[in-house]
């Protein structure tokens, strides 16, 4: 007898799928209007369009901090519309890391318990030894003990990388992570996270205006409007600056 493998079987091509997303804010503003996208394990996806566009609601939404209006989210594996909160909560923590443009760090605690605060708060036990390697890999081994306060913005934002990865998550969110950096060290910050992706087989989604910084992702996703408005491969900063020249004429 041959036993036909189900595709149900397979293992999902995309850590993240949305599926004919429509987001409607205060009942009016049509923020993200039928978008189906996926990333793929291992990938690294720069978000791009003109202000307004919906791209920090399509990271919410991809995320689990919103619901969609309608359409579909599978965040690794499961459909998070079918979630109740309690549950949404836990899987985002499980599966999700975040990288924001203001660092989000809490002040009062420590670089290491900044590091370990999301496992902390999913309680399940710290992986100390992860954590340590990725505070080395980031350039930061030494500075457990100090206070976000007295770091560079850099090194913050460098800690929040850490932070964000330390719980071995399927994905990695950034809204604008290098927005609030000069440009140098927005630089090192965004060939931290193409290391992730390399090395470590990290998936990051990356909102950014910056076509210098969508340049290093493997693949850029244009909207506008609350649309797809079509995507790049090994995109080059020229080739993303001209298509948003396009898209905002
Ligand atoms: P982008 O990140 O591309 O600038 P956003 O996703 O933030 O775009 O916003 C898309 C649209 O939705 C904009 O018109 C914005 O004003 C609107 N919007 C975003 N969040 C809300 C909200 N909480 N309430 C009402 N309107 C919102
Ligand atoms: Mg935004």
């Amino acid at each position: 007898m041959v036993l036909v493998r189900d595709s149900k079987d397979a293992p999902p091509r995309d850590v993240v799928e949305l599926a004919g997303v429509t987001k409607v804010h205060s009942g009016r503003v049509r923020a993200l209007d039928g978008v189906t996208v996926g990333f793929g394990r291992g990938s690294f996806t720069a978000v791009m369009g003109p202000s307004g566009s919906g791209k920090s609601t399509l990271l919410h939404c991809a995320a689990g901090l919103d619901r969609p209006t309608s359409g579909r989210v599978v965040l690794a594996g499961q459909d998070i519309g079918a979630l109740r909160e309690p549950k949404l909560t836990a899987v985002r923590r499980a599966h999700v890391g975040f990288v924001f443009q203001s660092f989000n760090l809490v002040d009062a605690l420590s670089v290491w318990d900044n590091v370990l605060l999301p496992q902390r708060l999913s309680g399940v036990r710290p992986d100390r030894r992860w954590a340590k390697e990725l505070l080395a890999r980031v350039g930061l081994a030494g500075r457990e003990k100090a206070r976000p306060g007295q770091l560079s913005g850099g090194q913050q934002q460098r800690v929040a990388l850490a932070r964000a990865l330390a719980g071995r998550p399927q994905v990695v969110f950034g809204d604008e992570p290098t927005g609030a950096l000069d440009l140098s060290t927005g630089r090192e910050v965004l060939a931290l996270l193409r290391r992730f992706v390399d090395e470590i087989g990290a998936t990051m989604v990356m909102v950014t205006h910056d076509p210098a910084a969508a340049a290093w992702a493997d693949r850029v996703v244009f909207l506008a409007d609350g649309r797809i408005a079509g995507e790049l491969f090994a995109p080059s900063a020229e080739q993303v600056a001209a298509r948003m020249m396009e898209l905002t004429r």
